[in-house]
């Protein structure tokens, strides 16, 4: 989940409350789309949350993502089947699989 700051200001007993919130870090995310086996396929990778444990790239069952400088990189979308063992496995939400 992205961190955030929730800032509220302007508070009185009975007033409205403003709520502002801030992301704390600008996340930085690598997105691949393409055709995989079973169609269209989108795979974000979020950089800033990635610790490079290689969970994904271990038990990918087709073999779709690599480790590239200790963050884990999308090397061959065409043979991804949105099975979502990656984006299940990872324990820090860094990855998600979409249509
Ligand atoms: S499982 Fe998550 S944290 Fe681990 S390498 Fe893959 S994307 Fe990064
Ligand atoms: S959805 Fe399945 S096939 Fe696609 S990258 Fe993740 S683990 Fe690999």
């Amino acid at each position: 989940m992205p961190e955030e700051t929730i800032i509220i200001t302007n508070y009185k007993a009975c007033d409205s409350i403003e709520a502002e919130i801030k992301p704390k870090n600008k996340l930085n995310i690598k997105t691949v789309s393409g055709m995989g086996k079973k169609g269209k396929v989108t795979i974000d990778v979020i950089v800033n949350y990635c610790k490079g444990c290689e969970i994904c790239v271990y038990f990918c069952p087709e073999k779709v993502l690599a480790m590239k400088k200790e963050i884990a990189e999308v090397i061959d979308i065409s043979k991804c089947t949105k099975c979502n063992i990656c984006e299940i496995l990872c324990p820090d939400f860094a990855i998600t699989v979409e249509e």
